[in-house]
C-alpha cells in the first residue's frame, strides 16, 4: 500500500539498482569492491572514488549483492501486476555487460528471474479473480539488432524483415509477429526459453550477441469484467537491454564500430525520452530509435517504468558503473 502511495507522489519511473557478487575470478585476482551498502536500506548507495572520496547516488531501492530473486520481485510485483487492472509496463535492465542484466530479467532454471516470476504472478492473480474476470495472456519475443527487429518465436528468425505499424490511435504493433497464447504456468519456461534460445540462432557467439542486441518480452493481457462485458488490453515490456560500455578504441571499426554505434544510439535515445518524460517536455523523440519506437505506449502517459540499473562491485569496472549510475540518476 505504501508502495503505491510514494509512486502516486513521485510519477510513474522507478529506478531500482543492483549490484551482483564479486566473481570467483575476481576474487582470486584480489580486486576490491568499490561499492558501499551501509545506507541501502534507504536506498542509497555509495561509490568510493579513490582516495577518501565516496560519492553517495539515490534510488528507490539498492540490492546488494545478498539480494536474491525472490527480494528483487518482491518490490517489481506490485508495479508489474498493476498490468491486471489495464496499466501499460515497462521494465528494462541497464548496465555494462556482466553486471547481472540477463540474470535479473531472465535469471537461471534454478533461480528464475522476472520474467517467468512475472508470467507466473500474472497467472495467480488471474486465478483469484477467475468469478469476475477472464484473461487471456499472450507473448511475443523480440530482438532488436542494428535496429533490426527480429521475431525471436518465429519458425525461421531471419527470414522477414519486421517494421512497426501505428494500427490505431495509441496502438502500435509490429504486423506479422508471433504471439505465442500462453495458458498455465507449466508452459510459461518453455516459451521464454524457446525465445532465448533464438538468440544465438546466425550468431558464432552467443553471449557476444546477446550483449549486442536488445531482447524484448512482450506480454498482452485482455481482460473481461464478466461483470459488465467491459475489456482491457494492455501490454507489459521486459526488456533486456544491450550492454552499455562504450566500445575500446581498438575495436572501433567495422562491423564492431557499427554495433557500438547503433547501441549508442538507442540507450541514448531511450535516456532521452525518458528524460523528457520526467520534464514533460511537450515533445517526447520516441522515433529516434526501434527500441524507443516499440516501447512508445508504454512508456509515458499514465503507463508504469521501472528500470533495474545493473552494476559490478569491481574496482577494474568503476568507470562504466559511474557511467551508469549517472544515466539512471538522469531519468529518475
Ligand atoms: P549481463 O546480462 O548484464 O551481461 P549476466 O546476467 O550474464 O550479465 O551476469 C554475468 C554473470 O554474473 C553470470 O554468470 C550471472 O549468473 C552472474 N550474476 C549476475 N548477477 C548475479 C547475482 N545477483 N547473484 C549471483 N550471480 C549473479
Ligand atoms: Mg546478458
Amino acid at each position: 500500500k505504501l508502495y503505491n502511495e510514494v509512486q502516486e507522489a513521485k510519477g510513474n519511473i522507478r529506478v531500482f539498482c543492483r549490484c551482483r557478487p564479486l566473481s570467483k575470478a575476481e576474487v582470486t585476482a584480489g580486486h576490491e569492491t568499490v561499492v558501499d551498502f551501509d545506507a541501502a536500506k534507504d536506498g542509497e548507495l555509495g561509490i568510493l572514488s579513490g582516495g577518501s572520496t565516496k560519492k553517495t547516488f539515490k534510488f528507490d531501492r539498492v540490492y546488494t549483492p545478498k539480494d536474491d530473486q525472490v527480494d528483487v520481485f518482491a518490490d517489481a510485483s506490485p508495479m508489474v501486476m498493476s498490468v491486471l487492472d489495464g496499466y501499460n509496463v515497462c521494465i528494462f535492465a541497464y548496465g555494462q555487460t556482466g553486471t547481472g542484466k540477463t540474470f535479473t530479467m531472465e535469471g537461471t532454471e534454478q533461480n528464475r528471474g522476472v520474467n517467468y516470476r512475472t508470467l507466473e504472478e500474472l497467472f495467480k492473480i488471474a486465478d483469484e479473480r477467475s468469478e469476475t474476470f477472464t484473461y487471456n495472456i499472450s507473448v511475443s519475443v523480440l530482438e532488436v539488432y542494428n535496429e533490426q527487429i527480429r521475431d525471436l518465436l518465429a519458425a525461421s528468425p531471419t527470414s522477414k524483415k519486421l517494421e512497426i505499424k501505428q494500427a490505431s490511435e495509441g496502438f502500435h504493433h509490429v504486423p506479422g509477429i508471433v504471439e505465442a497464447k500462453v495458458e498455465n504456468t507449466s508452459q510459461i519456461w518453455s516459451v521464454l526459453q524457446a525465445g532465448s534460445s533464438a538468440r544465438a540462432v546466425g550468431s558464432n557467439n552467443v553471449n557476444e550477441h546477446s550483449s549486442r542486441s536488445h531482447c524484448m518480452l512482450c506480454i498482452m493481457v485482455r481482460a473481461k469484467n464478466l461483470m459488465n462485458g467491459e475489456c482491457t488490453n494492455s501490454k507489459l515490456w521486459l526488456v533486456d537491454l544491450a550492454g552499455s560500455e562504450r566500445l575500446a578504441k581498438t575495436d572501433a571499426q567495422g562491423d564492431r564500430l557499427k554495433e557500438a554505434q547503433n547501441i549508442n544510439r538507442s540507450l541514448s535515445a531511450l535516456g532521452d525520452v525518458i528524460s523528457a518524460l520526467a520534464t514533460k517536455s511537450s515533445h517526447i523523440p520516441y522515433r529516434n530509435s526501434k527500441l524507443t519506437h516499440l516501447l512508445q505506449h508504454s512508456l509515458g502517459g499514465d503507463s508504469k517504468t521501472l528500470m533495474f540499473v545493473q552494476i559490478s562491485p569491481s574496482e577494474q569496472d568503476l568507470n562504466e558503473t559511474l557511467s551508469s549510475l549517472n544515466f539512471a540518476t538522469r531519468v529518475r
